[in-house]
């Protein structure tokens, strides 16, 4: 699967939020969004102008696929599932995204941003229920184990991650035991569960693909 090579912080400076991306450095005075950087490729003396309601719709997509890291074609697929599922669109969508395989390792505090998560996951170093899966888009279901392999768990990356961010706890949908590197997965979470991304109007991206 095709991703995404360039510069980062890129992304987020194209939006002007901050998507957290990369880890430590989004929370430190280094971050371009922290420093109030432009737009790429405008001049910031130059009032941005009205933006159409494609366009307004089409940047809120962008945000959200680019936070969860996924490249069109998977995103539009994941919106397809979304769509054919009971209930409301825009809160299946989170609920898939959420339940992503690399981005459970990433809110189990394993990784300090999704795409290191991603590599954790292609590398080999994660179980699932005892099993080890190498699929970032490998979707999680209630009650499932998720776990750092036996042998990987003298990883520096790991352990600096779960140092780091351990402490800070991990969503409510989620429980770990950072002793054990093991954690669960306890319930799909509804959309009001995923306050970090509140922001997010899925509605507007639930329209960018009705047209
Ligand atoms: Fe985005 Fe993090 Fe880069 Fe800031 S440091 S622009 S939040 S990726």
């Amino acid at each position: 699967m095709a991703r995404y090579t360039g510069p980062v912080c890129r992304l987020c400076r194209t939006e002007q939020k901050k998507l957290m991306l990369k880890g430590d450095r989004c929370k430190s005075d280094k971050c371009p969004i922290n420093r109030k950087r432009a737009t790429p490729g405008k001049d910031p003396k130059v009032r941005p102008g009205k933006r159409s309601d494609y366009g307004l719709q089409l940047r809120e997509k962008q945000k959200l696929k680019r936070i969860y890291g996924m490249q069109e074609k998977q995103f539009s697929l994941f919106f397809e599932r979304a769509l054919r599922m009971p209930g409301i669109t825009g809160e299946n969508l989170f609920a898939l995204l959420e339940r992503r395989l690399d981005n459970v390792v990433y809110r189990l505090r394993f990784a300090v941003s999704r795409s290191q998560a991603r590599q954790i996951v292609l590398h080999g170093h994660v179980n699932v229920n005892g099993k080890r899966v190498n699929i970032p888009s490998y979707l999680i279901r209630p009650e499932d184990t998720v776990e750092i392999d036996e042998t990987s768990k003298g990883l520096v990356v790991i352990k600096d991650s779960l140092k780091e961010f351990g402490k800070s706890g991990v969503m409510p949908w989620l429980h770990l035991d950072p002793d054990t590197m093991k954690g669960k997965f306890l319930a799909v979470p509804r959309r009001g569960d995923i306050t970090d991304l509140a922001d997010v109007k899925e509605q507007m991206i639930v329209e960018h693909y009705s047209k």
